[in-house]
């Protein structure tokens, strides 16, 4: 038998080390004395940042799935009420919807997610010029 908590698990491992290799990058310091290089940096830094949040909503929403699948338990689609298949939690381990509901939703401009779900870090503000 396929072993939903299992691929879980290793995705949860992955997403983690991606994120420890992030933010080890974020704690190099880098100052080549050149400012085109230093700009380069404080790209990446951004971009890396941005990631690294991202990587760090998909673990939260990962460990919420394990939680939930933990005791033999099944997501359901918050409007249908339909289970939610696991290829689909996989590849969106936050989901909420069914694939269905959710296409519904999104044309009807719901949003990807159900009211009042804000989570997840705002990336830097603009840099001022
Ligand atoms: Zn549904």
């Amino acid at each position: 038998m396929y072993d939903a908590r299992h691929a879980l698990q290793d995705k949860l491992e992955q997403e983690r080390q991606q994120l420890a290799g992030l933010r080890a990058a974020l704690a190099l310091p880098h100052d080549h004395g050149d400012e085109a290089d230093n700009a380069r940096d404080e790209m990446a830094e951004q971009l890396a940042r941005c990631h690294a949040g991202l990587c760090v909503e998909r673990i939260r929403a990962l460990e919420g799935l394990l939680a939930d699948l933990g005791c033999g338990g099944r997501r359901l689609c918050a409007d249908c009420g339909e289970e939610i298949p696991l290829a689909r939690l996989l590849a969106v381990p936050g989901a909420s919807r069914c694939h269905d509901c959710q296409q519904l939703a999104e044309e009807e401009g719901r949003g990807p997610y159900p009211a009042g779900r804000t989570e997840g870090e705002a990336p830097r503000a603009a840099m001022p010029r």
